[in-house]
């Protein structure tokens, strides 16, 4: 087992801010306003460790992780990897650096090129880098295959041949083939049916402990995000709002919202479900290109009150690595919808 459970920081993101410009004009585009998708966003991830991010649709987590990993431009912020702002890089630095650094996506039926053979697609990038001779990527990418799970055979097949989770094996075998340390595994169950996704995060927790990886884990089901995070971060509107280890999160969240989440998520012992209070949310997520002022949840907070209308709530530790955005949070109490 190689998982590393040291102190050592691997990545460090600080304000980040990801904005798309909202154009008004046919000839001439003035532009007239900004998407905030992430908006001040900060968190820190130890090697070997998974950090969950989670969030409704729409609420960032995808545009933090691309960011992340400069896919996008970020519009301000810093991303430090083992210490190094990747600000600072030239873009030969940034591409070698990107073999660290790897994604696997959401949708593995579209994030693979349907007429490339799983070789190719496994072997393009590990060549283009350099990382392994051509003569040897035969067997590098017969070995990948079998780390993930599938038969070594498959290499000369296409995507259209392999089921949902298969490919979403292909999507990890080629994340795998940069020999990476971090990976922003972005939402890689949400297209998979149930009884695939608890193989696929399996599988994640295994090649983490064999190769000493590190998780940006983005998805909006709590559940599955429970079992391989060890802390959680949630996101609203653009904004982190809680974040704290996995254990506090689900044993005593803090934030009204993180609270309605989790009051969603399935028990399933009937006796319980049917004796739990759930919070219902009201209410749209407002558009990130028109926030409301102060909290960006009082739209639709039930414990609102006046300070929540005026003024955004820091995030701030309210207990020993539990950090939450909320004005009615302080070290000694917790809001409730029946306050
Ligand atoms: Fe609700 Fe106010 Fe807390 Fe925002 S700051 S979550 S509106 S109580």
């Amino acid at each position: 087992m190689i998982r590393s459970d040291t102190n050592e920081l691997l990545i460090e993101v600080r304000n980040l801010r990801k904005y798309f410009p909202i154009t008004k004009g046919l000839i001439v585009q003035r532009r007239v306003g900004d998407v905030k998708a992430v908006d001040s966003v900060s968190f820190k991830i130890k090697r070997g460790e998974t950090l969950g991010l989670v969030g409704e649709s729409g609420c960032g987590k995808t545009t933090t992780g691309r960011t992340l990993l400069h896919l996008y431009q970020p519009t301000g912020g810093e991303v430090f990897y083992s210490g190094v702002n990747l600000e600072d890089l030239s873009p030969k630095e940034m591409r070698q650096m990107r073999t660290k650094l790897q994604i696997i996506f959401q949708d593995p039926y579209s994030s693979l090129n349907p007429r490339m053979t799983v070789e190719n697609i496994i072997s393009e990038a590990m060549v283009y880098h350099g990382i392994v001779p051509r003569n040897q990527r035969r067997a590098r990418v017969e070995e990948l295959l079998s780390m993930t799970g599938l038969n070594p055979g498959y290499a000369r097949r296409y995507p259209h041949e392999f089921s949902g989770g298969q490919r979403q094996r292909i999507g990890i075998a080629r994340a795998l083939a940069m020999e990476p340390e971090f990976i922003v595994c972005d939402e890689p169950i949400s297209a998979l049916d149930v009884s695939i996704q608890a193989q696929v995060v399996n599988l994640l927790k295994q090649l983490q402990n064999s190769l000493g990886l590190t998780y940006l884990f983005i998805a909006h089901d709590l559940s599955m995000v429970r079992h391989i995070s060890d802390r959680v971060a949630v996101m609203y509107l653009g904004k982190i709002v809680e974040i704290t280890s996995s254990r506090s999160l689900y044993r005593n969240p803090k934030h009204p919202y993180t609270q309605s989440l989790l009051s969603a998520v399935p028990i399933p012992d009937p006796s319980l479900e049917a004796r739990r209070d759930r919070t219902i949310l009201e209410g749209t997520v407002p558009s990130p290109s028109n926030p409301p002022k102060g909290c960006n949840f009082n739209t639709r907070c039930p414990v609102a009150v006046d300070v929540c209308f005026q003024e955004e709530p820091p995030l701030e530790l309210c207990e020993e690595d539990h950090e939450v955005a909320c004005h009615l949070v302080t070290t000694k109490n917790t809001p409730t919808s029946s306050e």
